[in-house]
């Protein structure tokens, strides 16, 4: 059995002090979860929030990693790093670093990479635009982004994707609870084919994109689907909290 994982990706909100607010008031809410919980915090925050978690069942996750282990990249922040600090998960190459940050496959590879040897789970996201849905094209950009962002990894329980529809993101346009199942369906049985015999029958698949307290329980119901990446419904403390406890 798969363990279903609901993270939230709080993006560049919440300052440290509101981000430590946030998650003090998810803890009892989220007490009793079956899933693993995660928040996926701007680095800023990691501090704040990490204290704040203590004793709690949430885990906290960074939103991107660099793929070098040290050395004259300003701004970045290595996997080491995020590692001595108890970060345990980390989003790459979502779509809006693809899209604003110049991230390609290949970058979404090397740093999947060293967030694995670091120890980090990745949560590794894919999905096509509108255009390309539109176009009949979305198993092509898959496929595309299959071959590319997981070359190397040798155990795939140990990586998370995220399924998320560019055109579902922050757009109130959720997927269809079929759609969102159909297209994992094929991601997994993809992923079975192109990396065979490396475990990919326990890695788990999230869908992304417009999540929320409402639509979680026909999202999660899906036989496919192993949990949610949440942008915006993640800011609000008892929307995060349902999704979390959509089995209740
Ligand atoms: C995301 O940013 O990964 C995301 C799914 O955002 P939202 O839930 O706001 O669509």
């Amino acid at each position: 059995m798969r363990k279903p994982i609901i993270a939230g990706n709080w993006k560049m909100n919440n300052t440290a002090s509101e981000g430590a607010e946030l998650v003090k008031a998810l803890k009892p809410l989220v007490k009793d979860a079956k899933c693993e919980v995660v928040v996926c915090v701007p680095a800023i925050d990691i501090p704040a929030v990490k204290k704040a978690i203590h004793g709690s069942k949430i885990r906290l996750g960074a939103q991107n990693v660099h793929f070098a282990e040290k050395g004259a990249y300003t701004g970045e922040i290595s996997a080491n790093m995020l590692k001595e600090y108890g970060v345990q998960y980390v989003i790459i190459g979502h779509s809006e670093r693809r899209a604003y940050f110049g991230e390609t496959d290949e970058t979404v590879n090397k740093r999947t990479l060293a967030a694995l040897a670091a120890g980090l789970t990745p949560i590794v996201c894919i999905g096509e635009s509108l255009e390309e849905r539109e176009g009949g094209l979305t198993q092509k950009v898959l496929d595309n982004q299959i071959a590319l962002d997981f070359q190397g990894i040798e155990d795939f329980s140990k990586i998370v994707i995220a399924y998320e529809p560019i055109w579902a993101i922050g757009t109130g346009r959720t997927a269809t609870d079929e759609q969102a199942n159909e297209t994992i369906g094929y991601i997994r049985k993809r992923m079975k084919k192109v990396y065979a015999g490396k475990n990919v029958g326990r890695m788990r698949i999230q869908y992304g994109g417009s999540m929320n307290a409402k639509n979680c329980k026909g999202l999660m119901a899906q036989p496919e689907i192993d949990g949610g990446l949440i942008g915006g419904a993640s800011l609000k403390t008892a929307d995060f909290a349902a999704i979390v406890n959509f089995d209740k």
